[in-house]
């Protein structure tokens, strides 16, 4: 066992962009923790399990404020021997983010925070639909550090609809000066049913367009590289030493347990994922029934995702392990399909392997969509 996912599904408002699992009404919030709560104590295992890190996603965990959050995680230390040096991360919006909350969150045992900044352009928020503004975004940053947190980390969104070049690295330059020891940078990707989808079929907003991201995305990879930071995983930088270690531990597919509701858990070889709908997830788990589905994964689907996550990490992935996992068989497909990355010089050889070239950084998940064996 490695980490504790708990799904937090509420925001204050709908981001434009977002196609999450969450509710805007708060109406049940106090059932959905004793939910949670309930759910923790049905799966909690019979001997206490280690765990390195715990996660507050969602959602918006920081809506809750303390009081719940700290709930939450008295029944996790319940139940689990949590490490004393686990990283225990919330993710949080500006507009949450007070000096009492920051200092309750410190008290309890947080220890890192996930903040959505977005951007740090006024206009850009506003047509994101976010919930906090720019001012409040550089306030929070100042309030954790005179809290005293030194482990955190900002979310930021480009390739969005009337970003050009100079705002994007407006974005970083703002970033990098204030120092955050920890960048997610996500290319916008327009989802279904999304309301920003229904404006770019309405010729309300422009789509995204590829080439403006590779553009925003090399200035992002050059910008951070100058300013020290690790570009660690594809859309993931950290100045040394500020890695997240739960999301890592995803990435190499360790171990974990996920509650609340649409939170997955992955177990050995066995993956499952609770109902995304919150009636009927607390329904569920007051009658003392988990609301949850399972799969195993083939051995495909496993060398698939070390594909996946491998590429987008900087380590890149290892021959021998697939061989020694997979056989080689399997090694001879993915490296028959890998002269042409190699050739076009976005795949380069490593001393055990492969990894993604600058040039192929761009391209990880069609690239390794390219490798996947089909069953
Ligand atoms: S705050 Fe986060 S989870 Fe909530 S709607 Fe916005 S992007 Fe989605």
């Amino acid at each position: 066992m490695s980490g504790i996912y708990i799904h937090i599904p509420f925001c204050r408002k709908a981001c434009h962009y977002c196609n999450f699992h969450f509710s805007t009404s708060l109406a049940s919030a106090n059932s959905m923790v004793d939910s949670i709560n309930k759910e923790i104590r049905m799966r909690a295992p019979t001997s206490l399990e280690n765990i390195n890190t715990i996660y507050f996603g969602g959602g918006t965990p920081s809506i809750l404020g303390p009081e719940k959050i700290n709930s939450l995680l008295s029944t996790i230390q319940l139940h689990f021997k949590v490490d004393p040096l686990a990283e225990i991360t919330l993710e949080a919006n500006p507009d949450d983010i007070t000096t009492e909350n920051a200092l309750a969150w410190k008290a309890m045992g947080i220890n890192r925070f996930s903040i959505g900044v977005q951007s740090f352009s006024a206009q850009n928020l506003e047509w994101m639909n976010r919930a906090h503004t720019v001012k409040q975004s550089i306030e929070c940053i100042e309030i954790i550090r005179s809290a005293g947190f030194t482990n955190f980390s900002i979310d930021l969104i480009y390739g969005t609809p009337g970003q050009d070049q100079q705002s994007w690295e407006e974005d970083l330059k703002m970033a990098l000066e204030l120092k955050i020891p920890h960048l997610s940078c996500y290319a916008l990707t327009v989802e279904e049913g999304t309301a920003l989808n229904k404006m770019i079929n309405q010729g309300k907003k422009e789509d995204v367009n590829p080439d403006e991201q590779a553009e925003r995305f090399n200035s992002l990879v050059s910008m951070t590289k100058q300013a020290g930071y690790l570009h660690y995983e594809i859309s993931n930088f950290a100045l040394p030493g500020m890695e997240s270690k739960h999301n890592s531990a995803y990435w190499e597919g360790k171990a974990y347990m996920g509650f609340g509701p649409a939170a997955h858990s992955l177990q050995g070889k066995t993956r499952s994922w609770n109902i995304s709908n919150n009636i009927e997830y607390t329904r569920s788990i007051q009658a003392s029934k988990l609301a949850s589905e399972q799969e195993e994964l083939s051995a495909t689907n496993l060398l698939n995702e070390y594909i996946m996550t491998g590429l987008r990490s900087s380590k890149g992935i290892d021959r021998e392990y697939i061989r020694l996992q997979w056989g080689e068989q399997l090694l001879g497909l993915i490296e028959m399909e890998m002269v042409q990355f190699l050739q076009t010089g976005k795949l380069v050889s490593t001393d055990y392997g492969w990894k993604l070239s600058e040039a192929g950084k761009f391209f990880a998940d069609g690239i390794a969509s390219s490798l996947f064996i089909i069953d």
